[in-house]
């Protein structure tokens, strides 16, 4: 079990990388996740406990629109309260028609709009109340005043990991949930395997406990995928397979990850 235990890989929220400049302002004074209100400026309070769009995801663009980050609806709210972002609003439909165009929305304009939205399309939009009014939640938004590149490549950690793998076992194919699988070093380390993302697969704690210090020929296991480094971020890939984020698509097809687009 030695050669297989999991490796020194610390999960970090969603989103999380080693780019301080953009945590720092995505994680400004007003936007923490601690529970409370959000207070919005002429727009009302939001309240967490009655607003569930509040728990929807939110794509983050720079300011050319490359592709930065998800964040939780609050945070955006956030950022756009502040005036550090504006809303970028895709026209398509949930089956993926409409002109595919944007339109770029302050936040003013967009809680103007919501009403018209909340009038006419109410069920293409996940909703936060405030005392006065409903906020369509925006499903991308871009900040205005951040130019830096997205970094390159996908950062090999736990959580990003599991993404790939979409929390299957590589060896009997069952899925988990994320604290019942393990990270497996298909050439153990002591025979010489590193921790990269074709030597890292998830496994299940039995069948990582059944492989031992082995390789998978020693042991008569049978990897189901040959693990590949991703092309661009799991955890954005794994979101794109439903409707409610196809308008991400228009903005990651041109994203350094996106290659094609399953
Ligand atoms: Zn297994």
């Amino acid at each position: 079990m030695a050669a297989s235990a999991p490796i020194d890989m610390h999960s970090t929220p969603e989103g999380g990388d080693d780019d301080a400049a953009l945590d720092a302002l995505l994680n400004g004074p007003e936007s923490g996740d601690a529970p409370g209100a959000l207070a919005l400026a002429g727009g009302g309070v939001i309240s967490s406990s009655e607003a569930s769009g509040l728990h929807s995801k939110v794509l983050v663009l720079n300011r050319g629109y490359a592709a930065m980050r998800i964040v939780s609806a609050k945070r955006a709210f956030c950022l756009l309260a502040r005036n550090i972002a504006e809303v970028i609003h895709v026209d398509l439909n949930s089956d993926g028609s409409g002109s595919g165009q944007y339109i770029n929305y302050d936040f003013e304009s967009w809680v103007e709009i919501s009403q018209l939205q909340r009038q006419f399309e109410a069920e293409r939009h996940d909703w936060i109340k405030t005392v006065r009014m409903d906020i369509a939640v925006p499903k991308i938004i871009r900040l205005l005043g951040y130019d830096r590149l997205p970094e390159q490549g996908v950062k090999l950690n736990r959580r990003n990991l599991f993404a790939r793998d979409r929390n299957k076992c590589q060896y009997c194919g069952r899925i988990f949930p994320t604290n019942d699988l393990s990270i497996d070093h298909v050439n153990p380390r002591a025979l010489g395997g590193g921790d990269t993302w074709e030597n890292l697969v998830c496994a299940c704690i039995r069948c990582n406990a059944r492989k031992g210090g082995r390789t998978p020929e020693q042991a008569s296991m049978k990897l189901i995928t040959k693990p590949v480094r991703p092309k661009r971020n799991p955890l954005i890939a794994l979101r794109l397979g439903s409707d409610k984020y196809q308008s991400w698509k228009a903005f990651l097809d041109h994203a350094y990850w996106s290659v094609e687009l399953g």
